[in-house]
């Protein structure tokens, strides 16, 4: 079975590689802090007994986790056939991560990145294989959500922009094809176009954060709202991504007021720390009440 590296333990990379050991690869995962993999082997056996619980498991939540191992560095991207990079949305440690990884892995790995912002090119840049590069641009929770993007950098092969489709197949998730390579790919444009203009709605009186996820759900059939979704993809990242799509030239898709990067800096981060948009139980369960 090949192997696969996740490149960070957070909330992406410990469902990524919670997924990829459910579809049965060998899973390395490395993050530089050991707080994160520690707590991401946590997330993951709460969630594959959740699975295991509903009988949607092929096997006992021991036979998934047996198949992850942590890791402190990158290492083990000798032995790899996939790396898939979720490390924090900055794109000059990205450079880094990619030049090291570019440097340790087999020359025939393939080298992805889970980015929400940045273009392909510009990481495969930092590699000496750029047509072995792609991006793979999962959603959040991952083991719940079933799309995930496959993005052609200028320089991916056809092959391999093939084997990523396939890749995301053989984990049970819906590939979503994106021939050219732009900040932000396809769904997080047009996530970010909606959530600018909610965030301007609520900034400017209009309707407040929970009627527009009412609205959102009721009228439009989303199934959660975009700041329930903001509050699940944790708003130190939704700030990050903004930085980013901001600085790559893309300023029509970032939120224009300063009230995300203010929740960050008065610490609610979203449902990771029970506080957000919302309020959350320690289980990550929707308290009643607003803001
Ligand atoms: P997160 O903050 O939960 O996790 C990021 C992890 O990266 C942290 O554990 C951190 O310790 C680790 N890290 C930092 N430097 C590192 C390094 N040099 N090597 C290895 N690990 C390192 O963030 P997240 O939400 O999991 O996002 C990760 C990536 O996935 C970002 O690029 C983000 O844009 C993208 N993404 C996020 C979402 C979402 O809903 N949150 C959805 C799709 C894509």
């Amino acid at each position: 079975m090949e192997r696969v590296l996740v490149v960070g333990a957070g909330f992406m990379g410990a469902g990524i590689a919670q997924v990829a050991a459910q579809a049965g690869y060998q899973v390395h995962l490395m993050d530089v802090q050991p707080a994160a993999t520690e707590q991401a082997l946590k997330n993951i056996r709460w969630s594959v007994e959740k699975l295991s619980a509903k009988g949607v498991l092929k096997e006992s939540p021991d036979q998934v986790l047996a198949r992850i191992s942590t890791e402190k560095d990158l290492s083990s991207a000798a032995e790899v056939d996939w790396v898939i990079e979720a490390a924090v949305e900055e794109e000059e440690l990205k450079h880094r991560i990619f030049q090291e990884l570019d440097r340790v892995s087999r020359s025939d790995a393939i080298l992805a990145t889970n980015t929400s912002s940045i273009p392909i090119t510009r990481l495969a840049a930092s590699t000496t294989r750029p047509a072995r590069v792609l991006g793979l641009h999962f959603f959040g929770p991952v083991p719940l959500m079933r799309l995930v993007e496959v993005v052609k950098g200028e320089k991916t092969s056809a092959k391999v922009f093939e084997r990523g489709v396939s890749f995301v197949q053989s984990l049970g998730k819906t590939p979503l094809r994106v021939q050219r390579d732009i900040p932000g790919s396809v769904m997080n444009r047009i996530f970010s176009a909606a959530f600018r203009e909610a965030v301007e709605l609520v900034e400017q009186g209009i309707a407040t954060p929970e009627d527009i996820d009412i609205g959102m759900r009721l009228g439009y059939g989303w199934t959660v709202g975009p700041f329930e979704i903001a509050d699940i993809a944790g708003l130190d990242t939704v700030a990050r991504v903004g930085r980013s799509l901001q600085a790559l030239g893309a300023k029509h898709l970032a939120v224009t007021s300063d009230r995300i990067e203010r929740m960050v800096a008065d610490g609610c981060l979203g449902r990771k720390v029970g506080k957000g948009f919302y309020r959350y139980s320690p289980e990550g369960k929707r308290l009643p009440g607003k803001e």
